[in-house]
């Protein structure tokens, strides 16, 4: 299989290259290929010290519990990204990834974060966004509480925010509003780019945006007002185009965004990466003794052995 369709360097992170996993549902030998794609980087001199799984759907809940066991085992941080209310079998495999406090013994993995991702606080939008399977915000932020409890670390991963439904009162404050009030703090923004099925869903579901909404989106991602308000079809040489925000504008747009996350209180990643450092364990000096694993070693011949 090619490991470019399931994987990709999400940003070089404080401590090393941050990888993100997807689609590996049905994946017979999972371990075989966590191996291959950490490898990969490794052979190239890179420490993958931390991992995004996405959990896009319910059919993934199976792999990512496998393989939050099997990095946490070798030390990294997991971080699932979900857009969907996880089973309660991953929940107890980030539980035990986590580690628990004092009188713990053994504890050697490097931690477990969730990311919920958080679209929009109308369950239409959070789907025309996120797609069909996504739960609404509602629902993600009621296993917030439930995570917390279990002292699993929880961010609110706060996109794809576009200009037109998110700007400022209009679809922000509220999904910000709701953030609070689930006692979520930790926030992360994700400027959105916009799909062609992300168009045809939001086509469905204008009813519940402003006009005025509407033409803004149209006019931020260079789409016709048009195609946005339903009047034609996406034309057929669009359909595989995904439309970006020019950078000045989006430069503009996450600065606003961050003020009104900052003014409500709410904590931005301090360290300048994504992959959530300041809610890891504390590391020991060296790798050895965090229980960072390369696969270099005994792992690849183990995983290839089958064990
Ligand atoms: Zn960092």
């Amino acid at each position: 299989m090619s490991s470019s369709r399931h994987a990709k360097t999400l940003e070089r992170a404080c401590d090393g290259e941050h990888l993100a996993i997807w689609g590996l549902a049905g994946q017979q030998q999972l371990e075989i290929v966590l191996s291959e794609l950490l490898a990969e980087r490794e052979s190239r001199g890179s420490r993958v010290p931390v991992v995004s799984l996405l959990m896009r759907g319910r059919e993934d809940a199976e792999w990512i519990e496998r393989a939050v066991r099997w990095l946490s085992l070798r030390g990294r941080r997991v971080i699932v990204r979900t857009r969907v209310v996880m089973p309660r079998p991953v929940v107890t495999a980030l539980h035990q990834a986590h580690g628990c406090e004092d009188g713990c013994e053994g504890r050697r993995g490097g931690g477990a974060v969730v990311e919920l991702e958080l679209a929009h606080h109308k369950p239409a939008i959070q789907r025309a966004l996120l797609g069909q399977q996504a739960d609404p915000a509602a629902a993600l932020l009621l296993q917030a509480q439930h995570l917390e409890t279990l002292e699993i670390p929880v961010v609110a991963r706060l996109g794809p925010l576009m200009p037109g439904i998110h700007d400022q009162g209009n679809g922000f404050t509220p999904l910000l509003r709701n953030v609070e009030a689930a006692d979520v703090s930790r926030i992360v923004l994700q400027i959105g780019q916009l799909h062609p099925q992300q168009i045809r869903a939001l086509v469905d579901c204008q009813r519940e945006l402003t006009a005025a909404g509407v033409l803004e989106l149209a006019r931020a991602y260079g789409v016709s007002a048009m195609t946005m308000l339903g009047g034609t079809e996406l034309p057929a040489d669009e359909d595989g185009v995904v439309h970006k925000l020019k950078s000045r504008r989006a430069q503009a747009f996450t600065h606003g965004l961050e003020r009104l996350v900052t003014d409500a209180g709410l904590e931005l990643p301090g360290c300048g990466c994504q992959s959530h450092c300041e809610l890891t364990p504390q590391r020991a000096a060296n790798d050895y003794e965090a229980g960072y694993e390369s696969v270099m070693g005994r792992d690849l011949f183990a995983g290839l052995a089958g064990c």
